[in-house]
């Protein structure tokens, strides 16, 4: 197991080749492989080789090249000869967002018209007052 790998993580596993995968794409710092539980084929997530838990632990060189990365696979995705109309990227930081698997990945999904994909995204009507104190609590601290 390298050095940056947890020893419970499914990811690191995967990483490690202890485990199967189907992989698209390895190099020294980012991996990517199908999702086990796909919504859409092609379905797949992009993960740093080094282990971290969330977006906080995440070195954000790393998390330059896991977008990096996701913008060749979504073109390649569109190349294929899968069903692609659109593409969403999903990362999900803590349990309370859905995070399941507490190794950070970039899940990439294909999209196509008449998929079953719903997202439910209920939007609130604030005041301007109310968006300017939300920008201010978080330029605090930026
Ligand atoms: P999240 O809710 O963002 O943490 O998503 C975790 C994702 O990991 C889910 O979409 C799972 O289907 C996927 N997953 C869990 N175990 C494996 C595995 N062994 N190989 C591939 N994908 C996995
Ligand atoms: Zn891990």
């Amino acid at each position: 197991m390298a050095a940056t790998a947890a020893p419970d993580c499914i990811f690191c596993r995967i990483v490690g080749g202890t485990i199967p995968a189907s992989i698209i794409h390895r190099d020294d710092d980012i991996i990517a492989f199908m999702d086990i539980g796909p919504v859409n084929p092609g379905h797949l997530l992009v993960v740093p080789t080094a282990h971290a838990a969330s977006l906080a632990e995440l070195q954000p060189g790393d998390g330059a090249k896991m977008f990096t990365m996701a913008q060749q696979l979504a073109a390649a995705v569109r190349r294929s000869e899968l069903r692609c109309d659109g593409i969403n990227l999903f990362l999900a930081d803590g349990a309370a967002a859905g995070q399941e698997v507490f190794h950070i990945h970039l899940h990439l999904v294909p999209r196509f018209r008449g998929d079953a994909v719903r997202f439910s995204w209920p939007r609130t009507q604030p005041s301007r007052d109310d968006l300017h104190t939300h920008a201010e609590a978080i330029r605090a601290v930026l």
